[in-house]
């Protein structure tokens, strides 16, 4: 787990360059989700496909659930940035800083 590097590029230096990793897990049931690295201050409300990092489930289909079946996020494009990502629901998920 801790040899996950943080990213550094364009999309860090939009969000005011401050990265914390994140250990992403389900609220309901508690289950690992995947590391999730935030750029910059704020909610988290999506988690961009290329920040994440040890998917515990598959990150390939539309929708992300965790292993038991509980509905997390659906896939997305964050226009601004042509990106995909997640849009994940209101507190669907529990987050803990890995490294700060
Ligand atoms: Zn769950």
């Amino acid at each position: 787990m801790n040899k996950v590097i943080l990213k550094n590029d364009k999309f860090k230096k939009t969000r005011g360059g401050n990265s914390r990793l994140l250990n992403i897990s389900c609220q309901k049931c508690g289950d690992a989700i995947c590391l999730y690295q935030k750029d910059g201050p704020g909610a988290l409300r999506r988690m961009y496909l290329d920040r994440i990092s040890e998917p515990n489930v598959s990150i390939s289909q539309k929708d992300l659930s965790c292993s038991k079946g509980h509905l997390i996020g659906i896939k997305t494009i964050y226009e601004k940035e042509d990106r995909p990502a997640f849009r994940l629901f209101v507190d669907s998920v529990s987050k803990k800083i890995v490294k700060p």
